[in-house]
């Protein structure tokens, strides 16, 4: 159930939990877990400690938090919540780019050849029966798709907050009225400070762009322009063997600062979707976590002006909530070995989805996936 009767800051939502409530922050991309009684002192009007991380009004400004994730007392760590907290709706399965990582590869490949004008009306209608707080427009690379990308977002900010995630290649422009309408964070899609790593990351397909595109370009245009057109906007880092040391991160997070970029989510990588073929040099060692405290305890020290938020999927494979273009569930198989993809039928829609994530998602790993639980940060300010 959702709580309406405090005075959130512009773009938040807030929904109840037996352990108190969960927020989240559109503006910084962000949830937070709430105790009963950060719940009640928000009913009062919040604390200093609430209005610093964006989630009520205030004059105070905004502060950087370094992953905190929690406010009050989880004895028990992380809480699992009731009901998904994101779920990834795919607007194409089309993508001008071959990721080394690509983790949605399996959902593309098969699909890309077979669009159908009717899929983002499947998509839509599942979508609308998750009841998730946040909607992530995704792909394949939605701008691929500008048309399908604007009807998703249309429709899913009729009870979700909407996250667009982009590699930036394509044309954003295009899409930033309704990003400024509807209030939508631009997520995009960046490796490296250094265009070669980025590239070789992430490099370009020969079938859909010509022979000089850079991924590293277009996501830096990308992020320029979602800043100059003040619509909320964050990096993404999927952390692998070839761009995750600590002086490459720090260089990285150095960059996004000097951009005036507010927040940072970090992915290390999953042997999932082409991962799983398991690359030479692309898999990160037991140490990238080490390495990611570290990058964040530094960012502290230095009360740099950026969150940092770091997934955890590579712990938990299937706690992501995925829909493929043709409008199916999809969920990570927890071995790794591939994705089921379950359709979703029209009678008791909700019912059947909320079926499947009880079952299939690991309902730890879903919270700590988006509650920074990776970092068990609940020590830091
Ligand atoms: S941009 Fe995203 S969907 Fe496209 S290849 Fe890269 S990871 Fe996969």
């Amino acid at each position: 159930m959702m709580i309406t009767s405090v005075r959130l800051a512009r773009g938040v939502r807030l929904r109840r939990e037996t352990f108190g409530a969960i927020a989240y922050v559109s503006e910084r991309d962000h949830f937070y877990a709430l105790d009963h009684a950060h719940v009640d002192a928000l009913r009062k009007g919040g604390t200093p400690e609430m209005a610093a991380a964006g989630i009520c009004e205030s004059d105070l400004p905004q502060r950087a938090f370094y992953g905190r994730s929690q406010f009050g007392s989880f004895p028990e760590g992380l809480p699992a919540v009731s009901l998904p907290l994101v779920v990834n709706c795919f607007a194409t399965a089309d993508c001008p780019l071959r990721c080394t990582y690509c983790h949605a590869d399996d959902l593309m490949t098969g699909y890309r050849d077979r669009d159908d004008p009717s899929w983002p009306d499947e998509v839509i209608r599942v979508a609308r029966a998750t009841p998730a707080m946040v909607g992530v427009v995704t792909g394949g690379e939605p701008l691929s798709r500008p048309d399908n990308a604007e009807r998703l977002i249309r429709a899913l900010t009729r009870d979700k907050a909407v996250v667009l995630d982009t590699s930036g290649m394509g044309d954003l422009g295009r899409l930033t009225p309704v990003l400024r309408e509807c209030g939508v964070h631009v997520r995009i899609s960046l490796d490296s400070s250094d265009r070669d790593v980025n590239d070789r990351l992430r490099p370009i397909n020969r079938r859909y762009l010509p022979l000089g595109a850079s991924s590293h370009r277009s996501a830096w245009e990308a992020l320029h322009l979602a800043r100059a057109e003040s619509l909320s906007c964050s990096a993404q880092t999927v952390v692998t063997a070839q761009n995750g040391s600590y002086a490459q991160l720090l260089a990285l997070r150095d960059d996004l600062v000097a951009a005036g970029v507010r927040t940072w989510t970090l992915h290390v990588v999953v042997a999932a979707g082409k991962a799983a073929h398991r690359p030479r040099g692309l898999l990160t060692g037991d140490d990238a976590v080490q390495t990611l405290v570290r990058v964040v305890d530094d960012t502290a020290a230095a009360a740099l002006p950026i969150d940092i938020r770091v997934t955890s999927t590579h712990r938990a494979p299937n706690s992501t909530l995925l829909i493929s273009a043709r409008g199916e569930l999809a969920v990570q198989r927890g071995d790794g070995t591939g994705k089921d993809v379950l359709p979703v039928s029209r009678f008791a829609a909700r019912s059947g989805v909320m079926r499947h994530f009880r079952r299939r998602i690991d309902q730890a790993g879903h919270a700590s996936r988006y509650l920074n639980g990776t970092l068990d940060l609940s020590v830091r300010v």
